[in-house]
């Protein structure tokens, strides 16, 4: 499908309003009212893995945060806001961070770019891939070793949410809240399941040990 201009995707947005009405008329009479999202989604901002299209849910059931090969940061307000809204106001149950095959914010990382903001953004990652260098390199090519530094960049960042204070303040008042890892594959559209439920401290601390950096001589 092309699209040429912008008026093609305003008119295709009022075939879709028009779609949606017809289907139930109330709506967006419901929608507008409130939001009651049961998942919170850290996901990567490739145009290809768009969470309510491959879940295949209306809008109103996934609260979303995007960036580059879905990081999850202590030091970026942009995710921690969003994780105090989802968590404390919406009371998620859960939150999934998603990665996907072919990812080129993970690519990234074994190149040499000149690019300022993206070499800052993915330096936990790059940092990964030195960490994991002999068992990324029993690989036989790019897009192998590519697919499992992204699952291990999943793993590391569901620790890096377990990590916070926002999600271990949670378990420890009992708030009923749990992680998932997954990753999407660009190749038939489907998500795989990295790590289960992560739900206490106990599950973190398995993670995190699929995740560490190999020790030489291991
Ligand atoms: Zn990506």
């Amino acid at each position: 499908m092309e699209l040429n201009d912008l008026e093609d995707l305003l008119q295709r947005n009022i075939e879709w309003a028009t779609s949606q009405k017809d289907k139930d008329s109330e709506f967006f009479v419901t929608t507008s009212k409130e939001q009651k999202p049961k998942y919170c989604w850290i996901g990567c901002s490739d145009s290809r893995v768009s969470p309510s299209q491959i879940l295949d849910l209306p809008p109103g059931n996934i609260f979303v945060h995007r960036n580059i090969a879905n990081q999850v940061n202590a030091n970026d307000t942009n995710c921690l806001s969003v994780l105090e809204y989802a968590i404390y106001f919406l009371e998620v149950k859960h939150i999934i961070v998603c990665g996907h095959t072919g990812c080129g914010g993970v690519e990234s990382s074994f190149k040499k770019q000149s690019s300022k903001f993206i070499n800052l953004w993915i330096d936990n990652i790059l940092q990964l891939s030195i960490d994991h260098k002999r068992d990324l390199d029993t690989l036989n090519c790019t897009t192998e070793r590519v697919d499992r530094l992204s699952e291990l960049n999943i793993l590391s960042q569901i620790v890096n949410l377990g990590d916070l204070n926002l999600v271990k303040d949670a378990w420890t008042r009992n708030i009923d809240l749990s992680l998932h890892g997954w990753i999407y594959s660009l190749s038939d559209g489907l998500l795989h399941d990295l790590t289960g439920k992560v739900s206490s401290l106990n599950d973190l601390t398995i993670i995190r040990s699929l995740c560490a950096p190999q020790i030489s001589g291991d």
